[in-house]
């Protein structure tokens, strides 16, 4: 089995319409998506409907529980509180149903998801060795997958000892026996340094990890965000990928 692991859209269709089109060149047999779709930027209708339409499994971030108003905008930075709260006000019932349907976290075969992490599906940030090891710890699956930092990561214990990290454009992982931690990083709002839009392939019969990047069209992006009153910075900062 072949999957296309996709996280972080935040409304940016544009970088989603590009990933979609790498992904169905290499045919996977699905698509697992793990959250934030809205949220940040500016076509939050449009990315639901294909994320509905496309992905087999489909976690809910704390972005999409903002907008849904089961996550308090309060514990939010002041532009991601102003973004939601714009989303709120354009969302419509198709797209508000089906967000209203989504968990943080899921399992599958080989395979546990979470949007953040498995002792905070919502809020923690695995950006650190010592956050990436307790995920390990916490759970059991041969592959573990989280987004939420909007940063590609490929972590495992060999013999011990913590290794991986940071997993650039071209990382290829040979999964092996060891259990692996995996973030494709952001489809619609990279913060690696990398302004292209990423994403994972997993060929789980291979055993193998293929983290990609792929250009897409960041000046229009931007141009809604204003066109759509959003903070500026939300697109201002789509240019350097950080
Ligand atoms: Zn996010």
């Amino acid at each position: 089995m072949r999957v296309a692991v996709i996280s972080d859209i935040h409304s940016n269709l544009h970088a989603l319409e590009a990933v979609l089109e790498a992904v169905d060149r290499e045919q996977p047999d699905a698509i697992w998506c793990l959250g934030d779709i809205v949220g940040y930027g500016p076509r939050p209708d449009e990315c639901c409907r294909i994320v509905e339409e496309r992905a087999a499994i489909c976690l809910a971030g704390n972005h999409d529980l903002g907008v849904r108003g089961d996550v308090d905008i309060d514990n939010f930075a002041p532009d991601a509180a102003a973004a939601a709260l714009w989303t709120r006000g354009v969302l419509r019932d198709r797209a508000n149903g089906f967000l209203g349907r989504l968990e943080p976290s899921a399992e599958t075969d080989g395979a546990q998801l979470f949007h953040a992490s498995p002792r905070d599906p919502v809020w923690e940030y695995i950006l650190t060795d010592q956050a990436a090891a307790a995920a390990l710890e916490a759970t059991t699956a041969p592959l573990v997958l989280v987004g939420h930092s909007h940063v590609p990561l490929a972590v495992t214990v060999d013999e011990g000892e913590l290794a991986g990290g940071h997993a650039p454009a071209g990382t290829e992982v040979s999964l092996g026996d060891n259990r692996w931690l995996l973030n494709p990083g952001s489809v619609g709002q990279p913060r690696d340094g990398d302004a292209r839009a990423a994403w994972l392939l997993l060929d789980l019969d291979a055993g193998q990890a293929s983290f990609r990047r792929v250009d897409y069209a960041i000046a229009e992006t931007q141009a809604e965000i204003r066109e759509a009153g959003l903070p500026a910075i939300l697109g201002e900062r789509l240019s350097s990928g950080a």
